[in-house]
């Protein structure tokens, strides 16, 4: 039988209980698009001012995982922002939105939607608007303001019904060429369209990475981390309701 230290049973007791940090799921923030997961920079700037004015700390997926897996310390009140996709906002507005308020988030990638240089940025119509991605260098520079990347699979593609070549391309190749591009291990995965599957799962755990997050279909356990959507026009009301009900609901359900 393992040997469980006592810090890591003090952690699992805290996620029993309900008190596992938050997570929160972004997509987009400016970037010209007005769908539901768009937010104008405005209201992302209010909700950063109100998440400071109580007290909330963001944290990084690591450290969520430091903390899940081995009970190390995490600040008051810690919440871990994420943001899908690797939307070109991620670095031209949600970066300095993050800095100017001491922030840090973790940045899900698409890794094939991802440029070698601007000249290349990828660019593709979503519901309608013109959306573009970001570049490896910016990439880099996300990381060097204390953000974390995370893989979004190779080509977002569903994966909760994905044969099993798909799911290693999608999962391990994935984790692979962003290591390569950033010169160190990736340990947080994001499943496409939160769609997951026991196999899906086997495969991220296997590949390597360290915890998976899957929306609101997130169940408890590493690989099936719960996320609280945060929708354009929610506010801080919505903010308010998902920090406060995302303690319980990840316990109940
Ligand atoms: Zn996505």
């Amino acid at each position: 039988m393992k040997f469980v230290f006592p810090n890591s049973l003090l952690a699992l007791l805290l996620v029993a209980c309900g008190s596992a940090p938050p997570i929160l799921m972004y997509h987009s923030v400016g970037g010209g698009a007005s769908d539901a997961f768009t937010l104008e920079p405005a209201e992302f700037s209010a909700q950063l001012d109100w998440l400071s004015a109580h007290q909330f700390h963001t944290i990084t997926m690591r450290q969520y995982m430091d903390f899940r897996d081995r009970g190390a310390k995490l600040p008051d009140h810690p919440v871990a922002i994420t943001f899908d996709d690797g939307f070109a906002d991620a670095y031209s507005v949600a970066r300095a939105a993050l800095a100017a308020h001491g922030m840090v988030a973790t940045f899900f990638l698409v890794e094939r939607w991802v440029a070698v240089d601007a000249a290349h940025r990828y660019a593709q119509t979503i519901l309608g608007a013109p959306r573009s991605y970001v570049t490896w260098d910016e990439v880099r520079a996300l990381e060097a303001a204390g953000n974390e990347i995370g893989s979004h699979s190779l080509t977002h593609r569903r994966l909760s019904h994905a044969a099993a070549a798909t799911l290693d391309e999608e999962i391990g190749r994935s984790k692979t060429l962003i290591e390569t591009e950033l010169g160190h291990p990736v340990s947080a995965f994001a499943f496409p369209f939160n769609a997951v599957s026991s196999a899906a799962r086997a495969v991220v755990r296997d590949a390597g990475f360290r915890g998976a997050v899957a929306g609101d279909h997130g169940m408890g356990g590493a690989m099936n981390l719960y996320r609280v959507g945060i929708y354009r026009g929610g506010g801080t009301e919505a903010l308010s309701r998902a920090l406060g009900e995302s303690w319980t609901d990840a316990v109940m359900r």
